[in-house]
């Protein structure tokens, strides 16, 4: 459960309930998502029970939107029979939205075809991660740009809401450019209809991170960087832009400090306002 800020500036309660089943047929190399998945596709029957076990642990009107990510792509037949997406939606019902998370290679008619079952609204969040260019080319996510755009519109022109991951430190982005190119890519999504964007640091452990890193080709993002990067985006008005702060102990920082850097994450992450939020203590007399 988390609280988070919505386009027109309310701050809502949200629930994300993650799912195991089928692994997803992509194999980024930032993502470690695959540790939660199964062998061979998902069982049908298998999601909305997970879904109704934890419901049932849950007051009735526990939040406004319900966010279902299972580690793969909602709208993968492999991973979501189709067979359960009517008890799925029918579970969803109390809330005022729903969150899925889909490759942008996998939006289409399923979308719509899901958006009609649900009493709510739909929101799909898709990964862009980086419009650098070579990055972008090299992170195995096989993502064209001008797929992601065509995702886009198809979601715009069917009334479905956008929610856009973007990657800070990105495998293959120079760490000296890292922010720059999250705000960037923050801008581009934004610009492309989404209604959320949320920064996500990149965060070591699965193996080929490391082997990324030995290699030159990637420098873990600190939390210094995060804030830094949220504060760069203050401006953009049409999207509610946040930081992920899930594992934020994780990420590499000054120890000093950090209680203060995470607090005034959460401030801009839930405040409307343009203006950022006065540093405190900074600069942090360990850091400086
Ligand atoms: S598409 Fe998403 S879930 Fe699949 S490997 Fe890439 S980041 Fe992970
Ligand atoms: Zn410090």
């Amino acid at each position: 459960m988390e609280e988070e800020r919505t386009p027109g500036g309310a701050v809502e309660r949200v629930l994300t309930v993650f799912l195991s089943g089928a692994e997803c047929p992509f194999t980024c190399s930032f993502c470690d998502l695959w540790r939660w998945t199964i062998d061979g596709p998902t069982p049908a029957g298998a999601l909305p029970m997970q879904l109704e076990l934890v419901l049932a642990e849950l007051p009735a009107r526990v939040a406004d939107r319900l966010k279902l990510y299972n580690a793969s792509n909602f709208f993968d037949r492999r991973a979501v029979p189709v067979e359960d997406l009517p008890r799925i939606a029918e579970l969803a019902q109390p809330f005022a939205t729903v969150t899925v998370e889909s490759h942008a290679a996998m939006i289409g008619p399923a979308v719509c075809d899901y958006a009609t079952l649900l009493s709510g609204r739909l929101e799909v969040a898709i990964g862009l991660e980086t419009i650098h260019p070579v990055a972008a080319a090299q992170l195995n996510k096989r993502l064209e740009l001008d797929r992601f755009d065509s995702a886009a519109a198809f979601l715009a022109e069917h009334d479905i809401d956008l929610r856009v991951f973007v990657l800070l430190g990105a495998p293959h982005v120079p760490a000296a450019e890292a922010v720059d190119w999250t705000v960037r890519t923050v801008e581009y999504a934004a610009a492309h209809g989404a209604g959320q964007v949320a920064i996500i640091p990149v965060r070591g452990g699965n193996g080929e991170l490391e082997r990324l890193q030995h290699l030159g080709a990637f420098v873990p993002p600190t939390l210094a960087q995060l804030e830094y990067a949220l504060e760069q985006c203050r401006g953009i008005r049409s999207a509610v832009v946040t930081a992920d702060l899930w594992d934020i102990e994780r990420l590499p920082g000054c120890e000093s400090c950090r209680p203060q850097r995470v607090a005034r994450i959460q401030t801009m992450n839930l405040s409307t306002s343009p203006e950022p939020p006065p540093p405190l203590r900074i600069p942090c007399p360990a850091c400086a």
